[in-house]
């Protein structure tokens, strides 16, 4: 039965991955998320600006540990992203994990001061948690953000384009052939009569 499993992520409420401070007992607490892309509000923009659409869920997977006030997190995250091709720009579907680490520390209480801070924490990796609650949404999207391939390649040994007629020299062969060297020269040489 498709249809009513359909309907059900349909109404699905948006994800609320929240922590409560105290449901982190000393000691070790694993939790697993099971997001929508539709989650991460800035995956609909990277979805329009660079072509990269997570298909089905995105998994994390969290193993938090509090010491004091501050909370460690380690988590996996896993999920496929459809993307783009760098080279012969045909889509294709990867799987994506990657681990990370965060650390929640509790926030200042002067606001100025705790705003330079803050930019300091950001690029220690340190994320302030205000009251009793860790707000794990933000964090989790930056590492969905950061898990995404840099210069995709749909196999490692992609042929790419022709740089000339523009086939795909993975599926077709042309017979434009490869004589970069010879084009180059042959090019200079025009240039040189022309100008003399
Ligand atoms: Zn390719
Ligand atoms: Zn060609």
């Amino acid at each position: 039965m498709v249809l009513p499993l359909f309907i059900l992520f349909t109404f699905a409420q948006r994800m609320v991955v929240r922590l409560e401070l105290k449901e982190i007992a000393d000691g070790v607490l694993e939790r697993e998320y099971r997001c929508q892309p539709e989650d991460f509000p800035v995956l609909g923009e990277l979805a329009k600006a660079e072509n990269v659409h997570f298909k089905g869920f995105v998994n994390f997977r969290l193993r938090l540990q509090k010491t004091g006030q501050i909370v460690e997190v380690d988590g996996t995250l896993t999920a496929t992203a459809g993307m783009q091709c760098g080279r012969c720009l045909q889509p294709f579907e990867q799987p994506v994990k990657s681990d990370f680490a965060l650390t929640f520390t509790p926030a200042m209480d002067e606001e100025e001061a705790a705003e330079e801070v803050e930019l300091e924490a950001d690029e220690l990796g340190l994320i302030f948690y205000r009251g009793e609650v860790l707000e794990l949404l933000d964090p989790l999207q930056e590492q969905v953000i950061m898990s995404i391939p840099i210069g995709p390649l749909c196999q490692t040994d992609c042929l790419g384009l022709c740089p000339e007629c523009g086939c795909d020299l993975n599926v077709s062969r042309c017979d434009c052939e490869k004589r970069p060297f010879n084009n180059k020269f042959g090019a200079l040489a025009d240039l040189k009569i022309d100008k003399s």
